[in-house]
């Protein structure tokens, strides 16, 4: 059976154009090893390496605790805070742009070194954005990691973006600590976090930290399992100071230690048994135990303290080291280009042959940036490496650490290592080796585009560096498309939501020089089929000289569940038996139901989630050919199409509005006059502010921040995600038809 997939996740220049791209390999290739001994293989200093991310909900201080770790770490020598007065804002974020709207939207590797009581390590901290409109870069850094920072703000707690990050660690498998900052904010409240982490995000989280004082009283934290007060002393927290557990809070952390032992007991099996004989575990086994659970995922240990009042980073920093696994300790699966892409083991070793990944790119001073992560070999200065895309060999002509924008120059790295390449030309997530094994890494989750806008230099004299910024930034973000509309020649630009269309617009500006007029911006729509549909359809043009003759019988079906959730979003089988279509015209067929798939038949919409199932047909010996087939299948299609009850679906945005309770009234009223559907509010303890969810459709969006802000004064902030393609009401999908059959009228 011939069976081809074109999937919903695009596929980012890996490997050959044919192989189906499954996110449940990765999925599944991010095994834990179930012991936290390191394998004999694990390169010198390999299981000393942390390859970590920092994620959060926007603004619950993921770029001031980063800035921290780069200062306690030794690599920067001030602290600078994110909008802060002093105008250099923190280290990580580099570009202007991003400083000026105060999130981070490029993730930056950043190298560091950290000794902490259980041993030294290397940290590379791969900086991931915050904002859901960037959701791509942080699936890309997923990717190379090997564990995680979960921030929370621990007046907000668990928000919008929190829910996004978590779905994301939790697809990718990646185990994770988790840091409840801004302890010194009134309403300070890391108990109610780790509830809302438990019962919003269904995570094994539990405290291994009782905080001293809250709010303007926080002063430190006691680490339970140590049974230790750490006061973080001197102007910038530096002077680490442990001393008894006061009076007053030995009873809470006899009581947390106690629940801590029997939350082990109930994931893990030595602690289980010592927790079922009554014995004491020594300090050494419960940390043992914390780390086995926390890389299994069963356990997520929670610290806390506050970022910005330097409390707590440094005891972070050893959870860092000793709970979150070493490179050696995940399983990274590639595909054998030589062995029908059969699934290969990685080996965490730097004497096997290279396998690297191109994760990230930049555009620097120097040149290019690739950010790569080794996966397995060692990578030398000056030595070729292949790419396994476009099969060309380049020479590596210098290799650096990055620390924000200061790097650092190195001669070799080695499995286990992220770091990035001057002077390789490459897609992200290009697949490199040193031509000794024919390997590619899998590729990755990439979301479809929500929303497009058409875009133009406002001079001609402008095109070449728009040409020029457009083929930087489709390299850079692959869930951002660029097309031209080959009816109105028009420039289309396509991305995850309005910020993000508006950040490139904004960077073609400052970095290309470009300024842009921009069309109204539409959403994208798509078309489906709703049930089965039978087509027979002859081709058949035969008056004078050659003719055309195909013949195609089949039907198509929505995809079945699983199938979307792997990712497809067109399907063909070919189920003919026998040579009624000659096999040399089944790619014709193929290749003719892939064109039909991409205009609907209602309005002309992407149609997706259709398989196209060829059963039988007919030839003729003279007059069947190619295109014939092509034509065939693809009117054969539309009528199958027709029979199968076809509807133009919208993109639906999660959204979560927050704002003082006095404003429920109208937030909510606001979001039924857009269509939107509440799905929940709720109020905070002191019942002061409200938090509104809602599934509203994208189109009804646009401007929503001014509609925000003029019912709650200012006061209101929100946050939104793509969520799904839902079918639009009779009345929408009319006139969207009508409106598709009037420009074709004037377009014939
Ligand atoms: P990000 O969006 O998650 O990167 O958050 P930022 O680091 O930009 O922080 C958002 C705001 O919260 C900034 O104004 C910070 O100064 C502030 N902030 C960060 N950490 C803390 C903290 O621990 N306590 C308090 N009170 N404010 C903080």
């Amino acid at each position: 059976m011939l069976r081809s997939v074109i999937p919903g996740l695009r596929r980012v220049g890996v490997g050959p154009a044919s192989a189906p791209l499954n996110l449940n390999r990765f999925t599944a290739g991010r095994a834990i090893s179930s012991s936290s001994l390191l394998s004999s293989s694990d390169a010198p200093h390999a299981h000393r390496n942390r390859n970590i991310g920092i994620s959060a909900h926007i603004d619950s201080g993921k770029t001031t605790l980063t800035e921290r770790i780069l200062y306690y770490t030794g690599r920067i020598n001030a602290i600078h805070d994110v909008r802060g007065k002093d105008g250099v804002g923190a280290k990580m974020d580099s570009m202007d742009l991003e400083r000026e709207k105060g999130i981070t939207i490029q993730s930056a590797a950043t190298y560091c070194e950290w000794k902490s009581p259980y041993m030294d390590s290397f940290i590379n901290i791969i900086d991931t954005p915050g904002h859901v409109d960037f959701t791509v870069e942080v699936e890309r850094a997923l990717r190379v990691l090997d564990g995680a920072v979960l921030v929370v703000c621990s007046v907000s707690g668990v928000q919008s973006q929190t829910l996004t990050v978590d779905r994301q660690m939790k697809r990718y498998n990646v185990p994770r600590v988790a840091f409840i900052n801004k302890c010194d904010r009134m309403g300070a409240n890391p108990n109610k976090c780790i509830a809302a982490m438990r019962k919003e995000l269904r995570l094994p989280a539990c405290a291994l930290q009782v905080p001293i004082g809250l709010e303007e009283h926080h002063n430190g934290v006691i680490d339970v399992i140590a049974q230790q007060a750490v006061y973080f002393e001197g102007e910038r927290g530096d002077e680490v100071v442990k001393k008894e557990v006061p009076e007053e809070y030995l009873e809470q952390v006899q009581e947390l230690r106690a629940e801590i032992l029997e939350r082990l007991a109930d994931v893990d099996d030595e602690i289980g048994e010592m927790f079922l004989m009554e014995e004491e575990p020594t300090e050494e086994q419960i940390y043992d135990a914390v780390r086995r659970c926390t890389i299994n995922r069963s356990f997520v240990p929670v610290f806390m303290g506050s970022a910005y009042k330097n409390k707590g980073v440094q005891l972070l920093l050893d959870a860092v080291n000793r709970y979150l696994p070493s490179p050696g300790e995940s399983t990274n699966i590639a595909l054998d280009l030589d062995n029908s892409e059969a699934e290969v083991t990685l080996k965490n070793d730097p004497d096997a042959p290279l396998v690297a990944l191109a994760f990230k790119l930049e555009e620097s001073r120097f040149g290019q940036l690739t950010y790569l992560r080794i996966y397995q070999g060692t990578l030398k200065k000056g030595v070729a490496i292949y790419n396994q895309s476009t099969g060309k060999k380049v020479k590596v002509p210098r290799i650096v650490r990055m620390h924000s924008s200061d790097m650092e120059d190195v001669t070799e790295l080695s499995a286990g290592d992220v770091a990035a390449v001057f002077g390789v030309e490459c897609a992200s997530m290009d697949t490199f080796t040193d031509g000794a094994s024919n390997v590619s890494l899998v590729s990755m989750f990439v979301p479809s585009p929500v929303m497009s806008l058409a875009v133009k230099p406002k001079e001609s004299s402008m095109s070449t560096n728009f040409s020029k910024a457009i083929g930087k930034f489709t390299r850079e973000d692959p869930t951002l498309r660029v097309t031209v509309d080959s009816k109105t020649n028009e420039t289309i630009m396509s991305g995850m939501g309005e910020l993000h269309l508006d950040i490139y617009i904004e960077r073609m500006k400052r970095e290309y020089k470009v300024e842009c007029e921009t069309g109204s911006p539409n959403v994208q729509y798509k078309e489906a089929i709703t049930r089965k549909g039978a087509f027979n359809y002859l081709h058949k043009k035969q008056s004078g000289g050659s003719g055309q003759y195909a013949k195609v019988i089949g039907h198509v079906e929505p995809l079945t569940e699983e199938e979307v959730a792997s990712g497809k979003e067109f399907i063909f089988e070919n189920e003919v038996v026998g040579t009624n279509i000659p096999p040399e015209f089944l790619p014709s067929c193929e290749k003719g139901a892939l064109a039909a798939s991409e205009k609907g038949v209602l309005a002309g919409f992407n149609l997706s989630g259709m398989k196209v199932v060829l059963t039988d047909g007919g030839a003729h010996a003279v007059d069947s050919n190619d295109l014939a087939f092509q034509l065939a299948i693809r009117y054969g299609i539309r009528q199958g199409v027709q029979a199968a009850n076809p509807q133009i679906l919208e993109p639906v945005m999660a959204l979560e509005v927050e704002a003082p309770a006095e404003f429920q009234g109208s937030i909510i009223g606001g979001l039924n006059k857009k269509n939107g559907l509440i799905m929940n509010t709720d109020l905070n303890e002191d019942g002061s502010s409200v938090k509104v969810q809602a599934d509203v459709p994208l189109k009804n969006m646009f401007g929503y921040s001014t509609t925000l802000r003029s019912s709650t004064q200012g006061k209101g902030e929100f946050s939104m995600e793509y969520k799904l393609h839902q079918a639009v009401s009779g009345d929408v999908q009319k006139d969207l038809i009508k409106a598709y059959a009037n420009r074709f009228d004037e377009e014939n």
